[in-house]
């Protein structure tokens, strides 16, 4: 198949690249701005393929998505790209809606013009992947679990964006009759993760000899699933899923940020002990929380479990394991980043 793949120089999109490319036939075309988040270097291991092309350009322009769609003539779109991290959505909203609402709305225009000039068949065929966030889905306290019908509750303006790409995207099937396709995923983490989010940056600051910082009291809970499992489950859905449906994607691993931090701070104990013979759990420091921190967000991922057969491959315990490993050997492609782009500084400290 030939599939086009909005936000494909990210994190979670250069992961689905990268497992086209080297474990299908599938033919990619990656579409991105590269903004901050942007990282070619994370395509390197496929660049040379003949199977993968890479156009520069904006979702929100209409006419450089549409020469896209009319050149490649894809049979998948997978919309990945999007402003991604909820702490600069507290500092600049402008950027999220206009990329995850109108760079949104934008695709599904032009997607939809596109589909119209296909036969029949291949109308039938075509799919429009959404990908999406569990955090459209508001806060759990300690009980239960979100599932595909949970009413939509989004709390930051990161989350109300997406939630609105959401709707966009359903309507889009319901009144046009698009073949779309959502799916709603916990927190990913893995390679290629960029550094401004908590598992990187407890790992890079960790080595660098800087304070962990951990919000709140630390008692937040999150989902987490390995990238490549996330990649793997993306696959799944636009190549078995069900039109109009939408799968949640989640990792079964529930984990208090502490936790997290904690369990990087072992395995650096373990694979790079402190010159000083202390352990990196020294180095955490609670600092103020988030404005509107969500507590807790669980998936249900039973849907996608029975539907189409995936279950997610990796548990937490290796994952982060391999993460940091990967981390500690690939010191080059964050340093670049720290040197160019963010150096782990706090973001997303909302003005009284
Ligand atoms: P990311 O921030 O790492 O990557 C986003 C990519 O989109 C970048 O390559 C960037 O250059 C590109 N992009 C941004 N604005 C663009 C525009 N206007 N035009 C073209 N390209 C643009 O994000 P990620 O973590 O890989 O997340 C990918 C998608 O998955 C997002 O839609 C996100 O909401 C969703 N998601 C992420 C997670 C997670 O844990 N990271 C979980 C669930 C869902």
């Amino acid at each position: 198949m030939r599939i086009l793949i909005t936000g494909g120089a990210g994190f979670i999109g250069s992961a689905l690249v990268r497992r086209l490319i080297e474990h299908t036939n599938h033919e990619v075309l990656v579409f991105d701005k590269l903004t901050y988040a942007g990282v070619l270097s994370s395509l390197e291991p496929v660049a040379s393929s003949n199977r993968y092309t890479f156009v520069q350009a904006d979702i929100c322009d209409a006419e450089a998505v549409s020469a896209a769609l009319r050149e490649f003539r894809p049979q998948v779109v997978a919309h990945l790209a999007a402003e991604s991290h909820v702490d600069r959505s507290i500092d600049g909203p402008a950027a999220f809606i206009h990329t995850n609402l109108v760079g949104t709305f934008v695709m599904l225009n032009q997607v939809l013009e596109y589909w119209r000039t296909l036969r029949d068949d291949a109308k039938a065929a075509f799919r429009f992947h959404h990908i999406s966030t569990d955090e459209v889905f508001g806060t759990l306290g300690e009980e239960g679990l979100f599932t595909e019908t949970t009413p939509y509750d989004p709390r930051s303006p990161y989350s109300a964006s997406k939630a609105g790409s959401d709707h966009l995207v359903r309507a889009w099937g319901h009144t046009y009759g698009l073949p779309v396709l959502v799916t709603n995923c916990s927190n990913n983490y893995g390679p290629y993760h960029f550094p401004e989010k908590l598992i990187p940056l407890i790992i890079i600051r960790a080595l660098n000899g800087e304070p962990l910082p951990i919000y709140g009291d630390g008692t937040n809970v999150r989902d987490w699933l390995y990238v490549d499992d996330h990649a793997r489950a993306l696959q799944t859905v636009f190549e078995k899923g069900q039109p109009g449906e939408t799968y949640n994607v989640g990792g079964d691993s529930e984990r208090t940020n502490i936790e997290v931090v904690k369990a990087i701070c072992g395995i650096l104990d373990q694979l790079r002990p402190r010159a000083d013979g202390l352990g990196y759990a020294e180095q955490i420091t609670f600092v103020t929380d988030r404005p509107g921190h969500d507590q807790r967000y669980a998936i249900d991922a039973s849907k996608i479990a029975a539907d189409l057969g995936w279950t997610p491959s990796v548990s937490f315990e290796q994952g982060i394991a391999q993460t940091v490993r990967w981390y500690l050997e690939n010191q080059s492609w964050w340093q670049d980043i720290l040197n160019a782009r963010y150096a782990t500084q706090r973001l997303g400290v909302a003005r009284a």
